[in-house]
């Protein structure tokens, strides 16, 4: 059997290039993309979500900005970087989530009372660069498009994925989600 070459890309991005440190948490690239996907997966997400939360950050792996620019006061746009590579190989119900879950951030910033405080210091910082807590009229235009449920899911597990020392099963244990996903070659 001959492994699909976009999942042998997925997997080796995450394992050969997710070193780098996950903005100002003290964990990886790779612990995060992993704590993302593994809490999808028990809490019984969807196929494509738990893809979508393993590879929500990928835009961060395939641009050379550095581990944290929002400290440099610099917007990565890394959720278009990794819409625009995931968009090729997968359908909506993985891409959109991907687009979508810095929106969601300021989304839930303007809908939820007490979300930014528990927003971490990372989160707060690129807060401001993405353009604040949504107005209500970007709330009801969120709120209408598709995926956007699956995109505030997400980024409930993004803020979550940020714990030190947490053991999760490895990359090759996400893969064939990664692989059922991927759209017919
Ligand atoms: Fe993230």
């Amino acid at each position: 059997m001959t492994t699909d070459p976009r999942l042998e890309r997925i997997a080796e991005l995450l394992t050969l290039k997710a070193d780098g440190q996950y903005g100002l948490a003290d964990i990886t690239q790779r612990q995060h993309a992993l704590q993302a996907a593994w809490l999808a997966e028990k809490l019984g997400c969807a196929e494509p979500l738990i893809v979508a939360s393993l590879l929500h950050d990928i835009g961060h792996l395939v641009h050379d900005l550095g581990d944290n620019p929002a400290e440099a006061g610099v917007d990565d746009r890394h959720e278009e970087r990794g819409y625009e590579f995931l968009t090729a190989w997968f359908g909506p119900e993985v891409t959109e989530p991907v687009r979508l879950h810095v929106a969601a951030k300021r989304y839930l910033c303007a809908t939820e009372a007490d979300y930014f405080s528990k927003l971490s210091k990372d989160s707060v910082l690129s807060l401001s660069l993405q353009g604040g807590p949504m107005s209500p009229a970007e709330v009801a235009a969120f709120d209408a498009l598709p995926g956007s449920a699956e995109a505030v899911q997400l980024r409930r597990f993004d803020e979550q994925a940020k714990v030190k020392n947490l053991e999760t099963p490895p990359v090759q244990h996400f893969l064939p989600y990664v692989a059922r996903c991927l759209m017919p070659a």
